[in-house]
């Protein structure tokens, strides 16, 4: 392995304290600590990142975890995760076919047949560490059972902490770095006060999300794409080092969008009860006729702005957080429609409706790094040694659109599989 040791004491104890539950710990003096070196540094606290380290700390290796604060705080499981059991007993086909299909023939087939070898075994490591319990949903979907009491990401960080990951937040990444041999080498990063620093390690793994949540990134590589105002946590910092580093790069403007809806907070995900009326372009079309994906194209295909989501009240039994219109004309007066067939199906002025704009946002950056089949990141098409790259970080993987569900499941299998290989790359070292 390579060992720097640098005087930076004061940046040592900055990074160190600067994350609740760490710190130098008790019988570790500063000469053990101030040297930032390891077997493996993992950029991001997604739960990719946060998976991969912790089965590289298990495997008795020395993790370094870039992470920023806060910690992402969202729901982040009620679109489920992935699991073939009960749909392909049901006779629904194969997940890989499935995922396949989703992806119009454009993803990886061996990334999509490692998601359906090791879903089952994934969501169940993930409900041991944190006791999310997921039940069966529709097709090959598990939705989450008691979200309300679990919030798995801040317990995987926790428990990284305490089996010994060491955490480092605050800092600006400025460079990866690479040995003599082009192979990973470990990472360079400004702390707070403008200082240049090093980590070292020889094995890397890139796990800090898309770009939705960089404006500039979107405008200059997706001007026509309205990014999911949710996801502001995911700027694409890897994705930057990589372009710096000459790294490949593969559908940088490729994007699975979700269905929006505006609330006062910006562009939330929504997902219409089935009585929902999509209103769009003229048409009404009533959402449980189609998968969310066909009302994505069909909002995709008209100008922004013109879409709406209309949910007749009679037969809701939760009312949606949404504006309330008493009869349709009022709903009409106020998108501004005129619309004959819709005044003859709700003629009832008593109707009580709940309405509001929707439109597709991009909600998974599916380009980004180029992998191969061991998740190493490409350079003029070979694989650099040492240096993966997982979930929304790495491209190219899920062809045109990522199944709902599937991307937490991609972290969590990719997360496994990379923080174990770059364990193994330690006997070459
Ligand atoms: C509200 C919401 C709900 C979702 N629900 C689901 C769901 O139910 N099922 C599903 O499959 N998918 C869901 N998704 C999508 C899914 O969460 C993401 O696609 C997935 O988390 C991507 O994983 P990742 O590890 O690539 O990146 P992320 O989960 O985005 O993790 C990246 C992490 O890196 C950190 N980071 C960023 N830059 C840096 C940096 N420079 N240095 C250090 N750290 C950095 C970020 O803070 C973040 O914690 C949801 C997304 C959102 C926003």
């Amino acid at each position: 392995m390579l060992r720097r040791r640098f005087g930076g004491l004061l940046l040592a104890a900055f990074v160190l304290f600067s994350v609740p539950g760490c710190g130098f710990e008790p019988g570790l003096g500063e000469e053990q600590v101030l040297p930032l070196s390891a077997d493996l540094i993992v950029i991001g606290d997604g739960v990719g990142g946060l998976t991969a380290s912790l089965e590289a700390v298990r495997q008795g290796a020395a993790v370094l975890l870039f992470v920023e604060e806060p910690l992402a705080e969202g729901r982040f499981w009620e679109e489920g995760a992935l699991h073939p059991k009960e749909a392909e007993a049901a006779g629904a086909g194969t997940l890989q076919e499935a995922l396949a299909a989703c992806g119009r023939g454009r993803g990886k087939g061996w990334h999509y047949e490692l998601l359906s070898q090791n879903a089952a075994g994934a969501l169940a490591w993930l409900s041991r560490e944190t006791g999310l319990q997921m039940l069966p949903g529709e097709g090959f979907r598990y939705l989450p059972d008691n979200l309300f009491s679990v919030h798995p990401h801040r317990c995987l960080r926790e428990t990284a902490v305490q089996e010994g990951v060491r955490l480092i937040a605050g800092v600006e990444l400025k460079e990866l770095l690479f040995g003599a041999g082009g192979e990973a080498a470990g990472v360079s990063f400004c702390d707070p006060a403008g200082q240049l620093n090093e980590a070292y390690a020889p094995a890397v793994i890139l796990a800090d999300g898309g770009f939705l949540g960089n404006p500039a990134k979107m405008a200059e590589l997706a001007p026509e794409v309205t990014a999911a105002s949710w996801r502001e946590e995911s700027r694409g910092g890897g994705l930057e080092l990589a372009r710096a580093a000459g790294l490949d790069l593969v559908d940088e403007s490729l994007f699975s969008y979700a269905l929006a809806r505006e609330t006062e907070a910006g562009w939330a995900p929504v997902e219409p009860p089935p009585e929902t009326l999509l209103i769009i372009d003229g048409q009404i079309v009533p959402c449980s006729s189609y998968r969310e994906s066909d009302l994505v194209e069909l909002l995709r295909g008209t100008p922004p702005g013109s879409g709406y989501l209309l949910l007749p009240g009679d037969r809701v039994e939760e009312a949606p957080d949404w504006i309330r219109y008493s009869g349709i004309v009022s709903f009409l007066e106020d998108v501004q429609l005129d619309l004959p067939e819709l005044r003859r199906r709700f003629r009832n002025p008593e109707t009580v409706f709940w309405g509001c704009p929707v439109k597709p946002a991009a909600a998974y950056c599916l380009g980004g790094i180029a992998v191969e089949e061991a998740g190493r990141v490409l350079r003029d098409g070979k694989a650099v040694g040492g240096l993966y790259a997982l979930g929304e970080t790495a491209g190219g993987l899920n062809g045109e659109a990522v199944m709902p569900g599937a991307a937490l499941t991609e972290a969590l299998v990719w997360g496994r599989l990379l923080g174990a290989a770059a364990v193994d790359r330690l006997s070459d070292h």
